[in-house]
């Protein structure tokens, strides 16, 4: 097989630079695909800045990846060559272990991140296990549905997983990439939305999308006002928040869950959590089972990525704009 060319980053914090690899031989459980589109998450952007200290230099990073299947090793039955396929956070896991067993790949101790020791998306080609190569949906367009494959899935599945119904108040904390999905998501499951945001100017686009209030964060007192208020609390932000405050705004046994990765480790009162029966939890991506279920309801319900599309060539230029919180709402690199 031929080499794969994408873009890699070689130091942290560095730009990225085209770069090639040789992938060996295709395993009998993988496929080879040929990518159309992938989008930029901000986990791509800690991971270039090495924030969490685990990157692997030099790697090409990307893992909300769409493309044509053109190689199919010798043990893959469910995948053909021309199949529209995604791939999002994980591209591979031991497919033996308990949670494997039971579906949930996602949380196998020998889970491999698409672009942690592995090159990712920023690429014209990528191979991975067959079980992560997700069949897409005809009717979803590939630019579109490219950010469902991490941020589309990293919302949907904590609103299903946490029992989010048609009589939840939930809250979407941060309109960005995950948020503006989480927002459509959570309609989706017929919950009473609002958007939590520091930017004013989204106010009109997170209602179109389905919310139904909007609360500036920026203004004085703003999460005083809505105190006891919700029963699922979504934070898809990458910087340190009024967790006591974000507590505080639950209903009793109500749950904030956080996807989003700040910094700072979170300070929270005992007390606001006993009292109330109220519960932190966190959420990692999701199962291809669930990966599965989310594409199909997001073909039927119109979810989609609103993109601002950038040729592959200028995934730097598409990184930079992601750090300025300038993107609206996901950058998709396309080939
Ligand atoms: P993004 O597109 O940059 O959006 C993040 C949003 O957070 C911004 O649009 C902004 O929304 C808000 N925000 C940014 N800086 C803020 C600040 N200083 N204070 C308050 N709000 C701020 O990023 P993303 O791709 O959605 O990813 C968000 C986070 O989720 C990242 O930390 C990423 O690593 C993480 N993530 C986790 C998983 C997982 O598996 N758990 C998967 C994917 C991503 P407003 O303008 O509305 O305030
Ligand atoms: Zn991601």
């Amino acid at each position: 097989m031929s080499e794969i060319h994408g873009l890699a980053v070689h130091a942290a914090g560095a730009h990225l630079l085209p770069y090639k690899y040789d992938p060996g031989e295709l395993q009998a459980n993988e496929v080879e695909i040929k990518i159309s589109h992938c989008g930029v998450c901000h986990s791509d952007v800690h991971l270039i800045d090495n924030d969490w200290g685990f990157s692997k230099f030099p790697f090409i990073p990307g893992h909300e990846i769409v493309g044509s299947v053109v190689a199919v090793g010798s043990g893959v039955v469910d995948r053909k060559i021309g199949d529209r396929v995604g791939v999002g956070w994980q591209a591979d896991s031991c497919g033996v272990c308990e949670w494997c067993r039971q579906g949930d790949e996602h949380l196998c101790a020998k889970s491999q991140p698409t672009c942690v020791g592995r090159n990712g998306g920023y690429a014209d080609r990528i191979r991975v296990n067959s079980r992560f190569a997700i069949p897409v949906p005809e009717v979803l367009e590939s630019e579109n549905v490219a950010p469902l494959l991490c941020a589309g899935i990293t919302v949907y599945s904590p609103l299903r997983n946490h029992g989010v119904r048609p009589s939840s108040r939930v809250g979407v904390i941060g309109i960005g990439g995950l948020g503006h999905l989480g927002i459509q998501f959570a309609k989706a499951f017929g919950a009473e939305v609002t958007a939590f945001s520091t930017s004013k100017d989204k106010e009109a686009e997170a209602r179109r999308l389905g919310a139904h209030h909007f609360l500036n964060t920026q203004d004085t007192g703003a999460l005083k006002k809505v105190a006891g208020s919700f029963d699922f609390l979504l934070s898809t932000v990458s910087a340190d928040q009024d967790w006591q405050g974000y507590v505080n705004a639950l209903r009793p046994k109500g749950m904030l869950c956080v996807v989003g990765v700040p910094p700072s480790p979170m300070q929270i009162q005992a007390f606001s959590l006993l009292g109330a029966q109220r519960a932190i939890s966190g959420s990692p991506s999701g199962s291809p089972r669930d990966l599965h279920e989310m594409l199909d309801v997001a073909a039927r319900h119109g979810v989609k990525a609103i993109t601002e599309r950038f040729a592959m060539s200028k995934a730097n230029d598409a990184v930079a704009k992601v750090k300025k919180n300038q993107v609206r709402y996901r950058a998709v690199l396309a080939n």
